[in-house]
């Protein structure tokens, strides 16, 4: 074992498996990198930060985590700009976002030197498995769980947060065609919706094979007091285009918190477009798609980024949308973020983070 200057030991891999991968055609979510972050806390501590190569974990059946769900994650990209050099997009508001998630599940907050100079020194190590602009991205993985070997529904006392990273093609984001769903809903108020936790997504997954069954992709959420108002779909935040003004549900406590979504509200503000963040019922979408007013509709998310929406299934009817080619305010910001995370465009806000 080596120890970084940040304090992390590292174990390197004997023989990395990187020739091993084309990266110019990569399946998407199967190939992963040479090594891995693991940091344990326990006794109330959090102990010091190894790599290791990737590998399995010894887990015991009677884990928290597997049992009760006490397991948030993250989800972010590493990409080069048109330097070469490896870039983060805003992965502090990441750091924070897992904080904020882990303080619902009642686990303790990950410190900077763990997540973020955890985060840089893995992505060091292993910059040779980050695509190319054209080849794709780096797809990392943070996960944080309780894994006391305890069946007592209580919080953890241990826990294990893991950086984990795979490359990954780049994202064709097809249009997408969404259903909405009245029979299931994805949160709950005072639930835990605003936080990117595991269980969240293992509730997602019938109401999303329904609707694909259906011959839609994912499942476009609907608040659940009322079934009336646009809430996300799949892992994307939602933005409706009515004649020349762009909409977005505001954060009610059960939409989980875009980074994509703050960063695309702050390009609309900074470049003057109308925009109104505010509750968006799906009747004012019916009847705006009925006076041919709906112009664009499209999900933001770290994946995809801006995912265009072809189509909205809603109590037996398909809403058309536009065609992508007459998109004005998607493709903008499209190419916008493109622009800027290549380092073609001025960052005025900070957000790239160079590693
Ligand atoms: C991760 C996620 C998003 C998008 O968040 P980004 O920070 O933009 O990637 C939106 N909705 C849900 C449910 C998510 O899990």
């Amino acid at each position: 074992m080596e120890t970084l200057e940040k304090n992390i030991s590292v174990q390197r891999i004997a023989q990395s498996k990187l020739s091993e991968v084309d990266m110019n055609n990569i399946p998407f979510g199967k190939v992963f990198s040479d090594h891995m972050l693991v940091a344990r806390y326990k006794d109330g501590a959090w102990q010091r930060p190894e790599i290791l190569p990737y590998g399995k974990m010894q887990l015991a059946p009677s884990l928290t985590a597997l049992n009760y769900g006490q397991s948030v994650f993250e989800g972010m990209k590493a990409t080069r700009n048109i330097k070469g050099e490896a870039v983060l997009f805003r992965p502090e508001e990441n750091w924070k976002r897992m904080n904020r998630s882990a303080h619902r599940l009642c686990m303790p907050q990950i410190p900077r030197e763990i997540f973020i100079d955890g985060l840089e020194e893995l992505i060091r190590l292993d910059s040779g498995w980050i695509p190319t602009a054209e080849q794709g991205s780096l797809y990392l993985r943070p996960l944080y769980f309780g894994s006391d070997e305890f069946i007592g529904v209580h919080p953890s006392s241990e826990y294990i947060f893991t950086v984990f990273t795979c490359p990954v093609g780049p994202f064709y984001a097809k249009p997408v065609d969404l259903l909405v769903s009245k029979d299931h809903v994805r949160a709950v108020a005072g639930g835990t919706g605003a936080a990117k936790a595991a269980g969240n997504y293992a509730g997602a997954l019938f109401p999303d094979k329904l609707a694909k069954a259906q011959g839609y992709n994912n499942v476009l959420w609907l608040d659940a007091k009322e079934l009336k108002y646009v809430e996300e779909c799949g892992t994307m935040n939602m933005f409706f285009v009515v004649d020349d003004t762009v909409l977005t549900p505001q954060l009610s406590g059960t939409i989980l918190e875009g980074i994509t979504r703050a960063s695309v509200i702050q390009l609309l503000k900074d470049h003057g477009y109308k925009l109104e963040v505010r509750p968006i019922s799906i009747y004012e979408i019916q009847a705006a798609h009925h006076e041919g007013r709906l112009k664009e509709s499209f999900g933001v998310g770290t994946a995809a980024v801006i995912s265009h929406i072809a189509r909205i299934g809603f109590s037996g009817e398909d809403m058309i949308l536009p065609p992508i080619s007459e998109r004005k305010v998607g493709n903008w910001l499209k190419s916008q973020m493109a622009a800027i995370k290549a380092g073609e465009a001025e960052d005025t806000h900070g957000w790239m983070h160079i590693v």
